[in-house]
């Protein structure tokens, strides 16, 4: 077998077992807990042993306290980063670039399980992930035309955010300002990607359309599914969602950066 179909075997199975940890992050961000490698029961907050740690399979567990499985977060989350992991390791080969893609992945993995919970995509993850990627990127863009790196992924961000800032202006209830942050540093991965202005701008707006059509049959096939009442459906998801999609389809990488 070549590294194009081990690779992203091997990162099929390096993301189901990050995945348990993301779960744990999701969960103790929310409630601003101090980090303890521990699964709580989502039911009735109990903390839940080892076993739990297990990838997908912890789920068939049950809670000591009040008999049920821990939620069915977690296996999604396990199986969701492993398929993710595996696509990204398609997209982009043994590479430099591959490794802020994964980061990115698994900020957007842990971010939208707690959106989804909370409707909230806190600062104390927004703001690392941003300043980690800028960093990656400048590091990574020294081995090929650092200017350029750069520059495209600023831009890109600047896109990005220019886009769903005045979305948020419009409709300050639909767009979140959580939602304003982390467009910066989706900016930044998109932009990376395509040195052009008017290539990074349709990219931002096709994903930004994907990210609406999709949110919106989301939540409306939520809706009609729900016997009474109407959910509000959190836009971060659909936001990360997208532009996973667009990281995987887009085009040519340009000059990926090789080892
Ligand atoms: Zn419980």
């Amino acid at each position: 077998m070549t590294i194009t179909v081990l690779l992203p075997l091997g990162l099929l199975a390096v993301g189901v077992v990050v995945g348990p940890w993301l779960g744990i992050i999701a969960d103790r961000a929310v409630e601003r807990l101090p980090p303890k490698p521990t699964h709580r029961c989502t039911s009735c907050r109990r903390a839940l042993g080892p076993s739990t740690l297990r990838p997908v399979l912890g789920w068939f567990d049950r809670c000591t306290g009040c008999g049920l499985h821990k939620g069915v977060r977690y296996p999604m989350i396990d199986l969701a980063t492993g398929m993710v992991f595996a696509m990204l390791g398609l997209r982009f080969g043994m590479g430099w670039m591959l490794l802020p893609y994964l980061g990115l992945a698994a900020v957007l993995i842990v971010l939208s399980a707690i959106d989804v919970e909370t409707h909230l995509l806190p600062n104390i993850i927004v703001w690392p992930a941003f300043f980690a990627s800028l960093f990656l990127i400048l590091v990574i863009s020294g081995q090929r035309d650092y200017a350029e790196g750069i520059y495209s992924a600023l831009l890109g961000a600047a896109v990005f955010t220019g886009f769903i800032g005045a979305a948020h202006v419009v409709n300050e209830q639909g767009m979140g300002r959580g939602d304003v942050k982390l467009s910066m540093t989706l900016g930044l991965f998109l932009g990376w990607l395509q040195p052009d202005l008017i290539d990074t701008t349709r990219l931002v707006l096709a994903t930004i359309i994907v990210a609406l059509v999709g949110g919106g049959v989301t939540g409306l096939v939520y809706n009609l599914a729900k016997s009474r009442g109407r959910a509000e459906i959190p836009f971060g998801p659909a936001l990360a969602a997208a532009t996973l999609a667009a990281v995987l389809v887009s085009g040519s990488v340009l000059d990926t950066v090789s080892l």
